[in-house]
């Protein structure tokens, strides 16, 4: 029989991958979902926290340049009165000098930008002029000021803070200034310079000019930075948050705030990658503690599964088999233990009751001869087959109704098929149930009598040549029957030569008159004829 090509996927695999794509989607998204939230807060945090640091930086660099302006003020105004004394005006000088750490060196000044007095010694002559950028504007201005960052004589970066020095007249006579070296140590450095940063986070800080002022790495202090959306907004005196891509192509966490007073901008930032890799590491422990439970929950699932498909699956073997003959125990011995393999059990039991009463009702047609329920030629050879496999002797009786065809030329065919059932009906009558009973032609019949003399066979023959004698047939009247007679193994020990032989016998019935019964002859035909059944 031809089979179609069966799916190569079974119940079981399907269940098997269903259950792990959906756990592994659902792992998939909670890891997804808890490492994003967690992600964005640790950003919004880090945003927050530098926003925070930046602004007290930006208040304590505020609070510096306020104060380092008053003490100028308070000095500019204690020296106003002797100014002509140069031994008050280096007094002075060293005093604001050495009183706090707010300037690297003092100088005052006369109203042409002569040095008066400088605190400590920095190299600068009694009587030499200023022409500094920070003293230029000192002198041009005459108000405090705080100048832009410029490299001064001695090669250094610094500022000028300083204080108009005016008489009680009015008259301006010069300015008092503080010079802060923006690499050595003072309170501004302390502040900005010295920022402890661990973890990536680092602080700079710029001036108006985008400069920067201060910087973790040395190489880049008083380098430009040219693009970054961070220093654009702070020089506009914003302050606030930002992630951004600085100018090295790093993508930072900022917070920023300015300082007025100077009008510097205050960076503090982290490497974003820096603030999540802790993260990543936190993802990466989890994943790996959820690994051997997700793997017993797959063994769990594989055998759930299996458990679920093995009625499905034996049964649908059992399916593939349902012509074997054991196979209804077989579909029996299933343990079936939930509803719908139960319901599939019991179709497949009642299906294949079905299919055997089926085959068993076709092999009984197709053994069966349809008018008179005899053998016919295949029932006979299977009994045939049966007899010789048993090894019985049996008895053959071959019987043809004399005359036939002037019974169907005389009365029709329709009579001659009544006259062949009631020869049928007759040889019945006449027979035991174990002795089978065959149609082998038209009106031409066959009866094996297992374990049955040649004495009985002619016994049984001729009592059915008697009953059919003498049985009145409707519209036909009388009939008679010629048998001929053979036993095997007697008359040969080939069967088929058996059958033969009391084929001959009956020919010799219908030569010696008809209405008789003749004995097989014995056999005289070559060996090979004889040989026993194989
Ligand atoms: P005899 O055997 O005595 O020599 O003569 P006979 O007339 O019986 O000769 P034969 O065996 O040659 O004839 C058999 C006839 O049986 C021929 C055929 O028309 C008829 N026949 C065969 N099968 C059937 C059948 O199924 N029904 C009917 N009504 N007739 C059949
Ligand atoms: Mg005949
Ligand atoms: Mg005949």
């Amino acid at each position: 029989m031809q089979t179609a090509r069966l799916p190569r996927l079974d119940l079981r695999r399907l269940i098997i991958l269903l259950a792990m794509l959906s756990g592994l989607i659902t792992l998939g998204i909670g890891f997804y979902a808890s490492y994003k939230v967690q992600r964005d807060s640790l950003i919004g945090s880090t945003l927050a926290a530098n926003r925070a640091y930046a602004a007290k930086l930006a208040d304590g660099t505020e609070l510096f340049f306020h104060s380092a302006q008053q003490q100028l003020a308070v000095s500019a105004e204690n020296i106003a009165a002797q100014f002509s004394d140069n031994d008050v005006l280096n007094e002075e000088a060293r005093r604001l000098r050495r009183q706090t750490d707010s300037f690297n060196a003092i100088v005052i000044t006369s109203a042409q930008g002569e040095v008066l007095a400088t605190a400590p010694n920095t190299g600068l002559l009694v009587g030499q002029k200023l022409n500094s950028p920070g003293a230029l504007r000192a002198l041009a201005k005459r108000e405090p000021l705080i100048s832009s960052p410029y490299t001064s004589a001695l090669g250094t970066l610094v500022i000028l803070i300083s204080h108009p020095i005016v008489a009680s007249d009015g008259t301006y006579l010069g300015y008092i200034g503080g010079v802060i070296s923006l690499r050595e140590r003072n309170i501004l450095h302390s502040m900005l310079g010295e920022h402890f940063y661990q973890d990536g986070s680092y602080l700079y800080a710029v001036d108006q000019s985008r400069r920067l002022l201060y910087h973790p790495q040395p190489k880049r202090l008083g380098t430009v930075v040219a693009e970054n959306e961070v220093i654009d907004r702070v020089l506009q005196g914003e302050s606030g948050s930002l992630r951004v891509i600085n100018s090295q192509g790093v993508d930072m966490l900022a917070g920023y705030a300015a300082s007025p007073a100077a009008g510097w901008g205050i960076v503090a930032q982290r490497p974003t990658a820096d603030t999540l890799q802790p993260l990543d590491d936190l993802m990466l422990k989890v994943i790996r503690q959820t690994a051997p439970l997700a793997l017993l929950t797959l063994l769990c699932i594989w055998g759930l599964a299996t458990l679920i498909t093995r009625p499905l699956s034996q049964l649908a073997q059992r399916a593939s088999e349902m012509d074997a003959p054991n196979s209804a125990e077989r579909i029996q011995r299933i343990r079936s233990w939930y509803f719908e393999a139960a319901q599939l059990k019991r179709a497949m039991q009642l299906g294949i009751n079905l299919l055997h009463q089926r085959i068993g009702k076709l092999n009984l047609d197709a053994q069966t001869d349809p008018l008179t329920g005899l053998h016919n030629r295949r029932g006979l050879t299977l009994a045939l087959e049966m007899l010789a496999s048993e090894g019985r002797s049996f008895a053959v009786i071959a019987l043809d109704i004399d005359h036939f065809k002037r019974i169907n030329d005389t009365h029709g065919h329709d009579v001659g098929d009544t006259v062949i059932r009631q020869m049928a009906g007759l040889m019945t009558t006449c027979s035991r149930d174990a002795d089978i009973l065959c149609r082998s032609g038209g009106e031409e019949f066959l009866m094996l009598l297992p374990n049955t003399t040649l004495d009985s066979a002619l016994l049984v023959a001729e009592r059915l040549r008697t009953s059919v004698e003498l049985e009145q047939i409707p519209v036909v009247g009388n009939i008679t029957v010629s048998l001929g007679i053979a036993v095997w193994p007697m008359h040969a020990s080939n069967i088929e030569r058996v059958l033969k032989l009391a084929d001959a016998a009956l020919y010799r019935a219908k030569q010696n008159g008809r209405n008789r019964s003749e004995i097989a002859e014995p056999d005289q035909y070559s060996p090979e004829d004889s040989k026993p059944d194989a």
